[in-house]
């Protein structure tokens, strides 16, 4: 019997409960929690229409502790899978410290109010954690998540010497809008335009965003461009891979949506900072939210494919060694199999997968971890099963960029 509370009903949410109701063993009570119950009950209908188990719905505002304290207590859950905001994060550890219960999200802690995703507000959990006994398992998504637990991988089994990381997250899908974001608008739209940064020789090299492209032939993609951003799994990668000399990580946008992105920067729709709207305060980037397609509603329309993956280099067994793993996802097909477009699927998937990893004990250690801190074996084991099968390529050389 395990007893899970799943809190968001967006896209991710969505993917992550279906696929946990197509295996009652392992999940075998969900409920599914958010600020709006209207949208849980709408995933409720769809989960019971496609695998025919029945879910249990609640309101609840996820940054009031003592409410979110309740309902675990109310529904027995051990595990709470955060799949809001990252701005509830910490009040979710809070909650879960209180009754009892595991953790796992799919992104970290970011103040509201300043553009900063960093590890340290969530590492501080550690000897919380370990003195309840309780496990928190940080980032079990896509990226961060499978892309840390490749490069745990490659590690293993592969590179017994890695030097250099490069995260390539390429998504092609077209969702026939002219402007639309494949996760949530305000996460997304203020991890796109942080400065980058990335690893190099012990130290973070700070540049302006979106400043450095390169084109790539994606496997069953083709050639895109990506570009050098900042990505939360740089970090904890950089230190628990002290052996990497450059870790770097890309994402591709296609021109149309950086045309748009440039112009919403450029006459300040794209800020946090507060401002004066008819005698109300608004944040520009909330608004612009507000006014933008739902990710969880472009399934429909996206055709595509996203390909995301690890490249990397070291030596092994004594001679230079490059390896690119990666996963190749359909966003038609997803949308078929769970009614939501392929990035949310790819971050819902991973955060079942580490869920049932907690529940049958294979993750569960008391403390606040990274993916990357277990051993990858059983959850690479669990994306060929359960819908992200992988590729793994020795290439020719090193990336030469
Ligand atoms: P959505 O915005 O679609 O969904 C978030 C859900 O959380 C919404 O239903 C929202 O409610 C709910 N919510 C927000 N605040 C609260 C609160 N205070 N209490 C309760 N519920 C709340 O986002 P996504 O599904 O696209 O993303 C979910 C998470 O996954 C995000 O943290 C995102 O950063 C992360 N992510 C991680 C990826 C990875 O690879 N690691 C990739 C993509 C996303 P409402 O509907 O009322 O707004």
């Amino acid at each position: 019997m395990s007893k899970v509370l799943v809190i968001g009903a967006g896209g991710v949410g969505s993917v992550a409960v279906h696929k946990m109701a197509k295996w009652p063993d392992m999940f075998s009570e969900i409920t599914l929690a958010s600020r709006r119950v209207a949208k849980c009950d709408a995933i409720a209908t769809s989960v019971k229409s496609r695998t025919g188990v029945s879910i249990t719905t609640s309101e609840l505002d996820a940054d009031n502790v003592e409410a979110t304290t309740r309902l675990i207590e109310k529904t027995g859950a051990s595990l709470v899978v955060n799949l809001a905001l990252p701005y509830q994060d910490l009040n979710i550890m809070e909650a879960c410290l209180a009754a009892g219960a595991d953790y796992l999200d799919t992104a970290n802690y970011e103040p509201l109010d300043e553009a900063k995703f960093e590890y340290h507000w969530q590492w501080a959990y550690q000897e919380r954690f370990k003195k309840a006994g309780l496990t928190a398992l940080l980032g079990s998504g896509f990226d961060p998540g499978v892309t840390n637990v490749f490069t745990a991988y490659i590690a293993k089994h592969h590179i017994q010497n890695m030097q250099t990381l490069d995260i390539l997250d390429c998504n092609s899908g077209d969702h026939g809008q002219h402007f639309a974001t494949n996760f949530n608008p305000e996460i997304n739209i203020r991890e796109v335009t942080a400065p980058a940064r990335h690893w190099q020789d012990g130290a973070w090299v700070e540049t302006p965003a979106l400043s450095h492209k390169q084109t790539f032939d994606f496997p069953q993609v083709g050639n895109r461009n990506m570009y050098l951003m900042y990505h939360e799994e740089l970090e904890s990668l950089s230190k628990h891979f002290p052996e990497l000399t450059r870790a770097r990580f890309w994402m591709t946008f296609g021109d149309a949506y950086l045309t748009h992105l440039n112009v919403l920067e450029n006459i300040g729709m794209t800020s946090i900072e507060p401002i004066i709207y008819e005698g109300q305060e608004i944040v520009p980037l909330q608004f612009l939210k507000a006014v933008l397609p739902e990710p969880s509603g472009l399934g429909e329309t996206t055709k595509g494919k996203t390909c995301i993956g690890n490249i990397i280099s070291g030596t092994h067994e004594g001679r230079p060694k490059t390896v690119y793993l990666y996963n190749v996802c359909d966003h038609e097909a997803c949308f078929a199999e769970v009614g939501s477009q392929a990035v949310s699927f790819t971050t819902g998937v991973p955060a079942m997968i580490g869920a049932s990893l907690i529940l049958d004990k294979s993750w569960r250690k008391p403390g606040v971890w990274n993916m990357e801190q277990f051993d990858p074996d059983p959850f690479m084991d669990r994306l060929n099963i359960y819908g992200l099968p992988w590729h793994i390529t020795e290439l020719p050389a090193a990336l030469d960029f």
